[in-house]
């Protein structure tokens, strides 16, 4: 992709959302870091269905260490997979505790050490809380690089890679949430709204959504409409005598 169409891209992105963050509700470090951890293979929205329970009781790396295993997964029964995040969730706290004086570490290797803490999410992390220029890679992100021509890979690690080495500096801070929101919102996996997506002209998928011709009047309309077409002609025929 030529450069030029690359930052056209990300400033069409921009002007529609100049502002754009993550749809998982939080209000502190920790409690976004609980959040994207607790996303994982589930929607947004069961996520903060669990958390609008959750964080009025227990907010704190020592308050949900407190609930133990057990008092914390009826607090994230909605989310997928449940059981094992409720284990992680507690051996996060611990860890947040015993080797961070519960804070968050501003670093890749202590935050991936942390239990239920990968790549994509130390990226966010990364990212949101201390600003550094990380594009985690997600199945809406690596979908959207792969269509449109941004950054071609056959893993995320590979878009990754190409992203964050040809995303133009003034866009690398908020490409991550961009391009998510495009891919859950516009570019969808099973039908990308082609016909009215903003980057129609600029995207290199060649098998874009077409647009759909409008319906032939059905045989009624049809005739409907003839049955105005003679009364108005018999009216102006009844005017003009
Ligand atoms: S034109 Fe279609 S394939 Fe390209 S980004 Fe938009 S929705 Fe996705």
């Amino acid at each position: 992709m030529h450069p030029a169409t690359r930052t056209a891209i990300y400033r069409r992105l921009r002007a529609a959302n100049p502002a754009p963050t993550t749809e998982l509700e939080h209000g502190s470090s920790f409690e976004l870091l609980v959040a994207v951890m607790l996303s994982a293979h589930t929607t947004d929205k069961s996520v903060n269905a669990a958390t609008r329970n959750l964080f009025p009781v227990a907010n704190t790396p020592a308050a949900i260490l407190a609930l133990g295993v057990e008092g914390l997964k009826p607090y994230i029964r909605s989310v997928g997979l449940y059981n094992t995040k409720a284990r992680n969730l507690i051996g996060l706290c611990q860890q947040l505790i015993e080797r961070h004086g519960g804070e968050l570490p501003a670093d890749r290797a202590a935050l991936e050490a942390l239990p239920g803490v990968g790549r994509k999410t130390a990226s966010i992390i990364l990212n949101m809380v201390f600003g550094q220029v990380e594009i985690a890679v997600d199945t809406h992100i690596f979908r959207v690089a792969n269509r449109t021509g941004l950054a071609p890979g056959k893993t995320p690690r590979e878009v990754e890679t190409a992203l964050l080495a040809n995303t133009p500096p003034q866009f690398r801070k908020d490409a991550h949430h961009w391009l998510l929101l495009h891919g859950r919102y516009v570019c969808t996996a099973r039908s990308p709204a082609c016909p009215t997506c903003i980057l129609r002209d600029l995207c290199e998928y060649p098998r874009k959504t077409p647009v759909r011709a409008p319906r032939p009047a059905s045989r009624r309309l049809r005739r409907a409409l003839l049955a105005g077409h003679d009364l108005n002609r018999r009216r102006r025929q009844r005017t003009s005598a």
